[in-house]
Formats: C-alpha cells, structure tokens, sequence
C-alpha cells in the first residue's frame, strides 16, 4: 500500500508545485512507483512544471465521474505518472475535492507513493488532501508573512489527525534560513533547504523539472536531499 503525501502551505507562491514536480521525479529516477496529482482545482499547473499537456480528460474529469483515473493519468518525466487537472473554469465551478477520496484510494493500490500537491488558503482543495494523506508535508519560503500561513496550514493539520513530517524551506538565500526565526514562527522542524537558484526558472521554461534538467543544480541537490529524508532511500 502506498504512501500518500499532501504538499501544502496556505500561501501561494511558495514551491508547493515546484517541490511536488521534482520530488516526484527524484523519487521516481530513483526507482520507486510515483503519482503526482493536482490537488489544486482552482489553479492547477502541475502538469506545466513536468511538460505534460492534459490535452484529454484530467482529474476534474474523475471528479465529477465522467471518466476513469486511468483515462486522466499521463507519463512524465523519468517514468513518473502525472494525474493533472483542468483549466477551464467550468471544470473548476463542477468538481468537488470531497469525492478526491476514492481517487486516491485507488492510486494506493497502484502506486509506491503518491504526492498530492494542494491549492493555497485553507479550502476545501487544502483540506481534503490534508485529511487524506499519510504524512504531510509543508512547504514555505522564509519569510515572515510566508512562515505565519504555512504555520496555520500545519495548525489545522493537527487539528485535523494529520501526521505532519516538517517543512521544507524554498527559495533560501546564502543570509537565510535564520534557524531561530523559522522555528519561532512554525511549529515544526525543517526536513530539507531548498536554495533560490535560477535553474528552477530555467528548468520552468523547458517545463522540464530541475531535478532532470540540470542534476548538478543547488536545487537539485536540496531536492534530492529532501527525498532521503522522508524515504530513507538516496
Ligand atoms: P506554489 O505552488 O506554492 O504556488 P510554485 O511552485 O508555483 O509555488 O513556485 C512559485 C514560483 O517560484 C515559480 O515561478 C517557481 O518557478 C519559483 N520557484 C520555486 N522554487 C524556487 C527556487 N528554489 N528558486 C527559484 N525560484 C523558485
Ligand atoms: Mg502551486
């Protein structure tokens, strides 16, 4: 049975697609059987950062029964499987995050892992993934404003039963993380440090994930760095 992880933090902008897109791949180049879906409705691009184009039916179609999650699935990057979601508005305006629940429990039977990546604010798209993973992984930048709402994702995490395992810092200059500041602000302990570096935009462009694009980037190494540590596995 597989492992179910929601990558989540309240505020947008923060790498929750970017870390979900690489680590995914990580694990996947790493040999494991991997699904990435897009948790997010509202806003999905997941399928952007792994070069998939959801030209048929997508997550939102699952959701709403009109199709299988074989039919939605695509094949990324380096073997990994990609369940992405749709842009049109309508699609968004008809899906319910409440019926993700079966779609997963689908995935666990055919998966290793399973990544959920998840929409920001504190909605239904956050709190579904929240209740259904295993293990909860938070995403945040340093910054102040940035720590308070991963903060609050995590807060309702345990209020929910969660299993939180941490968070990953992103977008971390040389200056930064100011360890004492993160840990005043987020109650949790920090898992991997994922640098700024400008392979991640580069990498966005070819829509290629930096993991594959560039192996020998900063945030390459932090990606593969955050995998260790929640699988135990290189
Ligand atoms: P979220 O899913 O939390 O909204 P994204 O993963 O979409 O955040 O990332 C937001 C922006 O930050 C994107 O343009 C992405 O390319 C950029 N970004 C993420 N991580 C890094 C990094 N380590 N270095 C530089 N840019 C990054
Ligand atoms: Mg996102």
């Amino acid at each position: 049975m597989a492992r179910v992880y929601a990558i989540a933090s309240a505020k947008g902008g923060v790498g929750k697609t970017t870390t979900t897109a690489n680590l995914g791949t990580v694990l996947s180049m790493a040999g494991q059987d991997v699904v990435v879906v897009d948790g997010d409705l509202g806003m999905p691009n997941l399928a952007g950062a792994l070069g998939v184009d959801p030209d048929g039916e997508t997550l939102h179609d699952v959701l709403t029964g009109e199709t299988t999650v074989e039919s939605a699935t695509y094949e990324g990057p380096e073997g990994l499987s990609v369940l992405p979601g749709s842009t049109a508005l309508e699609a968004f305006a008809s899906a319910n995050a409440k019926e993700l629940h079966p779609v997963i429990e689908e995935l666990k039977e055919r998966y290793d892992i399973v990544l959920v990546d998840t929409g920001a604010g504190l909605s239904d798209d956050t709190f579904v993934p929240l209740k259904l993973a295993d293990e909860v992984l938070l995403v945040s930048t340093t910054e102040r404003e940035a720590l308070g709402d991963t903060e609050k994702t995590r807060q309702l995490g345990e209020r929910i039963g969660a299993d939180v395992v941490g968070v990953v810092l992103t977008r971390v200059n040389q200056s930064n993380p100011n360890a004492d500041e993160v840990a005043s602000l987020l109650d949790t302990g920090v898992i991997a440090v994922v640098p700024e570096d400008s392979a991640i935009r580069e990498a966005l462009s070819t829509q290629v994930p930096v993991v594959a694009r560039a192996p020998k980037s900063i945030a390459a190494a932090g990606y593969r760095a955050l995998a260790e540590a929640l699988t135990g596995n290189p």
